[in-house]
């Protein structure tokens, strides 16, 4: 079995990986480079981009626009495996975005053909034997994948982490179904991020659940398909007392998550509670705004809220109409609000108006869990992706294990070593 990753060795964004043996690919993702920095541009790949597809197969890790977002470039025929809550939860965004960026158009017709994988079902393409692993990742649905063939295994990370809600059982897990194996190709996104935190969701709840029930009014400012997030402030503002308000699209997504039959769902975290989350109801006379009444208003200042915000006029409009004095919350990385980096978002930055607290942790590992994941795995060799630096990924475990640094478009042999 071969390796090549045609991007991602480098870089955070856009990655593509792909194994081939005998003639037969299997490609990892598809994503988008991130905004601003360094771009590779467009991708030219023999049996992925064009050329003979018939030995083909696209797996996708997770729905994050850097695993999945340029699928659409890629021929209509082409084979794509994913999670059924993955398709799902993108079809909702998809649907969201399209008025706003028509590429969504071509991603809806895209996931209308997608096939799905379970987790912990084998399944296989040619030669290739494939297990998709659920992990714990800021993206709900997320997979890794232990990839075999040739007498070669390979685990192919994704993105993940061993902080959240559903980290606890996963070292089981991988005992039971995993094992050791050959190589991992690992995600190193926080090589270079040790302030990047990685406090434990559970409390990051807590803390969330104490300022509920300290501060009357909240605004939370988080990614719309932070699942575990999302409902996690929904419990915490549960417990509280206050109520808790989405907009029509962030409801729609919470309802694919409680409806799906996800091996997740059957635990409550997942279920509403006493009361679902209250929609907030739209201006019938201009879309653009939120429609607030004055009883709306008296029932707000009584009880008190935690809305949940995406940086949009709308928000920006309505959090100007309701009273109560808000307590901002910035609760994703908080690389999108620091002035004069590539990721920075300045429609983001002028929503919190320099007045808001931080409170997020990483969906991605920290160092110190991935060398206890890697003592698990005993890899022979470990192959970083998904990192700006993969020297500093090699310097902190080349220590107890071989790291192999890959050039983008690189192709090496993977053997299995004894
Ligand atoms: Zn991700
Ligand atoms: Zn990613």
């Amino acid at each position: 079995m071969k390796i090549k990753i045609h991007r991602g060795t480098d870089q955070i964004g856009g990655c593509v990986t792909e194994y081939e043996n005998n003639g037969w690919r299997l490609f990892v993702d598809y994503g988008e480079e991130l905004p601003g920095g360094f771009k590779t541009g467009e991708l030219h790949v023999e049996g992925l981009t064009h050329g003979d597809l018939s030995k083909t197969v696209l797996l996708i890790t997770h729905y994050h626009g850097d695993h999945i977002g340029s699928i659409t470039k890629l021929p209509k025929n082409i084979p794509i495996y994913m999670g059924e809550v993955t398709r799902d939860i993108q079809m909702v965004l998809s649907n969201h975005l399209k008025s706003k960026i028509p590429a969504h158009n071509e991603m809806i017709k895209f996931l209308q053909k997608v096939q799905t994988f379970k987790a912990g079902k084998i399944f296989s393409f040619g030669p290739f034997s494939i297990l998709p692993v659920t992990v714990d990742h800021s993206a709900f649905d997320a997979y890794a994948f232990r990839i075999e063939a040739d007498g070669v295994s390979a685990y192919h990370t994704g993105d993940f982490r061993l902080h959240g809600f559903r980290s606890s059982k996963f070292f089981k897990m991988l005992e039971q179904y995993i094992g050791k194996v050959d190589y991992v190709v690992c995600e190193a996104t926080n090589i270079l991020r040790p302030n990047a935190t990685s406090k434990k969701e559970s409390t990051l709840q807590r803390e969330f659940e104490y300022l509920f029930k300290e501060k009357k009014s909240t605004v939370v400012y988080l990614s719309s398909t932070n699942i575990d997030r999302l409902f996690s402030l929904y419990h915490a503002a549960l417990r509280a007392g206050r109520p808790f308000y989405v907009d029509k699209y962030q409801k729609d997504i919470m309802d694919v998550v409680v409806n799906s039959k996800s091996m997740w769902t059957k635990s409550p975290f997942y279920q509403y509670g006493k009361y679902e989350p209250e929609e907030l109801m739209y201006n019938k006379f201009d879309k653009n705004r939120f429609f607030v009444s004055d009883s709306f208003k008296e029932y707000l200042d009584k009880k008190g809220y935690v809305i949940i915000a995406r940086s949009s006029e709308r928000f920006d409009d309505l959090l100007e109409q309701i009273p109560g004095e808000k307590q901002k919350v910035l609760s994703m990385w908080d690389g999108y609000v620091k002035e004069g980096t590539d990721a920075y978002n300045e429609n983001l930055a002028n929503s919190l108006d320099g007045e808001y607290d931080y409170m997020h942790t990483s969906g991605h590992i920290d160092m110190k869990d991935l060398r206890r994941f890697f003592r698990l795995l005993q890899p022979k060799a470990i192959i970083p992706i998904h990192t700006d630096s993969p020297e500093q990924f090699a310097k902190l475990f080349c220590d107890e294990w071989p790291v192999i640094r890959l050039y983008d478009g690189q192709s090496i042999s993977l053997t299995s070593i004894s």
